[in-house]
């Protein structure tokens, strides 16, 4: 007996011991500080430039034929005059309003990048105007920030873009790589003009980028617990997209005798279900990844934790399923967003529909998600009925090759010590389209932002600072600078 007890005590003794060395060999790597890198870039004037920019309701409707073509062409005139000099680069306008701007470099054995951004915006939710501290479509420059819509998603990528290929063009740069730009009008919706048009295009012309950047992740501050360092996610992936209508076909009748397989009971049923059933997720490949590298600069516990995964994956995976944008790392998320059913207060309807939001984590399949739902569900006066309008998760780029190495050195030049990890975009981009004609497809916009600025992102009160303005200008500035080189 005395034997099996010391032999359980040398075993925790030795446990706890495996537990506290692999700890405390979980540390950041260490890395080189980056010297910083100054342009000479005026916020002020950027912000200005952001302000009209914003003024112009580029907005993208959710019915393409809706579009009012105007502001685009308005926009795209003003951008012309505002940037005379970029606009001498040879340019092509695909499918209607995107535009494609070609930097000829002085080696053309060597493959091309591509710098793109979107210029539509959404709009404004209806009964919110008067929730914004300022007009969303004013360009109001105040309290240091810039504010509207499409400040931040994603004028300011275009923007920035434009100001830094003007200082590079003033200086007398001249690029290695050809770098092309593209400035896209129906991102919005899904970009199967733009984005798809200028990917066919350049399949015509027969060129395979090196790598390009898009919108889909910032340098976030703030945003995960226990980091006081910024984060450059660099997304190398983005999920995929479904939309089910769940219709219950229940009893129907007279209000005064009810059942309970009135149609919608039984459709709160199946939502109450996938509520409490999750599609199974699992921490892994890219989500691990970047965990790997954030976890190291937390908390002793959690330190603690990441370093042991062999023991503590599951407590990990349970923990992170509790926050909301860790849990969409982990797992294809479900979301119902629309139901419908009835048509007066004094007769239960034959049948209930409710609308669910898959975003697809690049493990899932749509048809085994379907199957799976079907499964959780169980009830056969259920039927799902699959929207044709999707998409599947995006393949991996690579987060060792040269173009997420130039992103990741820029990031740390630009803005200090940040911490560089490989990271998936829960919602589509036009990278979907671009990663076709491009080795690497990174998605990343070269701004900080927090909490805060993320809330404004196709919500209330969007906003960028004009610091931000004048760093990400510089910072684009040195992207073309050290992307361009072989
Ligand atoms: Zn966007």
């Amino acid at each position: 007996m005395k034997n099996i007890f010391g032999l359980v005590v040398l075993v925790l003794v030795g446990l706890f011991l495996v537990i506290m060395l692999r700890t405390l060999m979980f540390s950041p790597p260490y890395f080189e500080m980056e010297e910083q890198v100054a342009f000479d870039v005026d916020a002020g004037l950027v912000a200005q430039h952001l302000s009209e920019a914003v003024r112009f309701k580029t907005v993208s409707p959710p019915e393409p034929q809706r579009r009012e073509y105007k502001p685009f062409d308005d926009f795209l005139a003003w951008a012309e005059a505002t940037y005379p000099k970029f606009h001498e680069l040879e340019k092509t306008v695909v499918e209607t309003h995107t535009v494609l701007f070609k930097w000829q470099g002085t080696n053309s054995d060597l493959k091309p990048i591509l710098l793109a951004a979107h210029y539509d915006v959404v709009p404004v939710v209806p009964g919110t105007e008067e929730s914004w501290d300022h007009p969303p479509f004013d360009g109001v420059i105040a309290d240091g920030q810039v504010w509207g819509r499409g400040s931040l998603d994603d004028k300011s990528g275009v923007i920035l873009m434009m100001e830094a290929a003007t200082l590079l063009l003033e200086q007398g740069f001249e690029p290695e790589r050809t770098v092309y730009f593209s400035f896209d009008h129906d991102e919005e919706i899904g970009g199967n003009e733009g984005a798809a048009g200028v990917v066919k295009l350049l399949k015509e012309q027969g060129v395979q980028l090196a790598w390009s950047i898009d919108e889909g992740s910032f340098i976030l501050k703030d945003m995960y617990p226990g980091m006081d360092v910024p984060i450059a996610s660099i997304n190398i992936a983005e999920k995929g997209y479904m939309t089910l209508d769940l219709v219950a076909h229940g009893d129907s009748g007279h209000s005064s005798m009810p059942t309970k397989d009135a149609s919608i009971f039984l459709l709160a049923s199946a939502i109450e279900r996938l509520r409490e059933n999750p599609i199974p997720g699992g921490l892994e490949g890219v989500s691990l990844d970047a965990m790997d590298v954030i976890a190291r600069h937390m908390s002793f516990t959690r330190r603690m934790l990441f370093a042991n995964r062999w023991l503590f994956q599951s407590v990990i995976e349970k923990e992170l399923s509790k926050v909301p944008p860790m849990n969409a790392s982990l797992r294809t998320t479900t979301a119902p967003t629309l139901l419908s059913a009835g048509i007066k207060d004094n007769v239960l309807p034959g049948t209930a529909t409710a609308t669910v939001n898959f975003r697809i984590h690049p493990r899932d399949t749509h048809e085994g998600v379907i199957e799976m739902v079907r499964q959780i569900i169980n009830d056969d006066r259920i039927e799902i009925i699959h929207w044709d309008k999707g998409s599947v998760a995006s393949g991996e780029s690579d987060s060792q090759a040269a173009g997420f190495e130039v992103i990741a050195k820029v990031s740390r030049q630009m803005f200090g010590p940040v911490v560089v990890i490989p990271g998936m975009t829960g919602a589509g981009t036009n990278s979907k389209h671009y990663a076709s004609v491009a080795d690497d497809a990174y998605r990343i916009n070269l701004l900080v932002v927090g909490p805060e600025d993320i809330a404004g992102f196709h919500g209330t009160n969007e906003r960028i600072s004009v610091e931000n303005l004048g760093l990400g200008t510089a910072a684009y500035a040195q992207l073309i600078t050290l992307g361009t080189v072989e």
